[in-house]
């Protein structure tokens, strides 16, 4: 018995703590990468009139995946013009029930083709696998099935109205979520009636244009979608263009504030969804362990480039201590690096730029006198990272309280009391989303009908489906997408 005890012990390891997961990376070489890429105009892949093309790298390695089309203004018009000739011809008088069937087919395609799609994601925008695979194509996909299905039933979404499609919608995209954001986008124009020119984000066009081929392989008409990789500056064309009945972007507030300018007395239809500084409340009598997994999606998930994440974090004064140990235990656990890497929470940092803006806020948080907690990790070598942050001593006029810095970096404050919590959370000029953790119902509905925010959460955080409208006020924008709300921005109601 002693013996057998004894071997045992041998065979356990030193140190049960040291136990670590071994690497468990996903294989890349089911994605054919192409080495360059032209722009989708009138359902073929051509060759930028510019003659210019950009690289596009992985942000977790920095290395070159592919180059990339960076279209000029004669290909917006061409674009533009493809579009137009695609809604007279043919989409903008095709019966619902035929445009649905594009839909299912993109959406199937999609669910057959999601482990390509996953890797391809994470590759070019530095997002953990676990996510590109459990959130970002699933709900694309659902995105077009979502909408298949209001295709042929318009008439019954809007009673006593005739529905009636814009023509030519011109739509940019960031590059948070590059494929769920062109889905988005994509799903309920298309639904109604409408062509499309996109523009995705310069770090991350890959997907998008992947997509154009699924486009292709539904056998969707030509030029019913055109896809023009580039910069700012092809996104300012593609809004600015004449011809275009409809704007829908998604982005940082300042462009967004330009593309009102540009479109002021044109008589577009304008969506605009930007960006955020969301609170999230928790009460002392919230389920806390829950509530620090609620604030840890909240804000580290997709490295906190959400617009509607967590980013302030509002507590009562009663649980402030415990309730921030247990996070900064929690966050000990988080693991950052490989997005790849099927147990990685946190990947890289979407760019440079994006490194640099995040560096920038975090400093001037701490010089402002907010006390910076970083989670102990190593980083890679190569790339960009950026370790999970959380400030404390945080005051409101602290630009880390009123920015949007859109990393992984939480600001604490607190309250005594619900008036408080609403005052503070209502004092950003953003109002996209918002959360509250309570053990009261009344409590919930109370704070969900006085705070400023298009969403609020309740004792979640950072859920999404179709059916249900997105969407901001003031600073976050205006117009929501998703659910019925959603499809009306592509429609013509009167
Ligand atoms: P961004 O600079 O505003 O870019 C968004 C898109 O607009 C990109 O495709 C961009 O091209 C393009 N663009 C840039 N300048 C333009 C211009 N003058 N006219 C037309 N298009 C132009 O934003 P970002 O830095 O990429 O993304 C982060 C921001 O987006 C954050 O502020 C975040 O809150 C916001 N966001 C909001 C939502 C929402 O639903 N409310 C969702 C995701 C992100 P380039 O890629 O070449 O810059
Ligand atoms: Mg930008």
């Amino acid at each position: 018995m002693a013996e057998q005890l004894e071997r045992r012990a041998e065979r356990a390891p030193a140190r049960f703590g040291g136990l670590d997961y071994a690497p468990a990376p996903e294989a890349t070489d089911h994605v054919k990468l192409r080495a360059d890429h032209g722009l989708l105009i009138g359902g073929r892949w051509v060759e930028p009139l510019s003659g210019k093309l950009f690289k596009t790298i992985n942000p977790a390695t920095e290395e070159v995946l592919a180059e990339v089309a960076e279209a000029g203004e004669e290909d917006v018009d061409a674009a533009v013009k493809a579009a137009r000739a695609a809604y007279a011809k043919v989409w903008g008088r095709m019966p619902g029930a035929e445009r649905a069937k594009y839909l299912y087919r993109i959406a199937r395609i999609l669910q057959e083709r999601a482990r390509e799609f996953a890797v391809l994601e994470t590759m070019n925008g530095g997002k953990p696998i676990k996510e590109s695979r459990d959130v970002d194509v699933p709900l694309a996909a659902a995105h077009f099935f979502y909408h298949a299905g209001w295709a042929d039933k318009l008439d019954y979404a809007f009673p006593g109205r005739r529905p009636a499609p814009l023509g030519v919608a011109a739509q940019v995209i960031p590059w948070n979520f590059p494929l769920l954001m062109a889905a988005w986008k994509l799903a309920p124009a298309l639904a109604a009636g409408n062509t499309v020119v996109l523009k995705p984000a310069e770090t991350t066009p890959l997907t998008a244009l992947r997509l154009g081929e699924v486009l292709q392989e539904a056998e969707l008409p030509e030029g019913v979608v055109n896809i023009l990789t580039g910069a700012g500056a092809t996104g300012a064309a593609v809004v600015a263009h004449s011809a275009v009945d409809k704007v829908a972007f998604t982005g940082s507030t300042e462009v967004g504030k330009a593309i009102q300018r540009t479109l002021a007395g044109s008589g577009k239809k304008l969506t605009l969804e930007l960006g955020g500084k969301a609170a999230n409340i928790v009460f002392e009598d919230a389920p806390l362990d829950q509530a620090v997994e609620g604030i840890v999606n909240g804000i580290y998930f997709n490295q906190g480039h959400v617009c509607c994440a967590g980013s302030r974090l509002l507590v009562q004064e009663s649980i402030a201590e415990p309730l921030v140990d247990k996070l900064k235990r929690r966050m000990a656990t988080l693991r950052v690096g490989d997005p790849l890497d099927k147990n990685t929470d946190v990947g890289a940092i979407n760019s440079r730029a994006q490194l640099d803006r995040i560096e920038e806020l975090v400093a001037s948080g701490e010089a402002d006198g907010a006390q910076a907690w970083q989670a102990p990790c190593e980083l890679p070598q190569r790339g960009f990272w950026f370790r999970p942050t959380v400030f404390t001593h945080v005051a409101q006029s602290y630009r880390i309280a009123q920015e949007e810095i859109f990393g992984p970096v939480l600001s604490v404050l607190t309250f005594r009391t619900p008036d408080e919590a609403v005052e503070k959370a209502n004092n950003t000029p953003y109002g996209l989303s918002a959360g509250v953790w309570t053990d009261k119902g009344s409590r919930i509905l109370d704070l969900a009908n006085r705070m400023r925010a298009g969403v609020v959460w309740a004792n979640t955080f950072n859920r999404f489906d179709p059916t249900s409208p997105f969407g901001g006020y003031r600073e976050s924008g205006f117009g929501r997408e998703g659910g019925r709300h959603g499809l009306a921005g592509y429609l013509d109601l009167s």
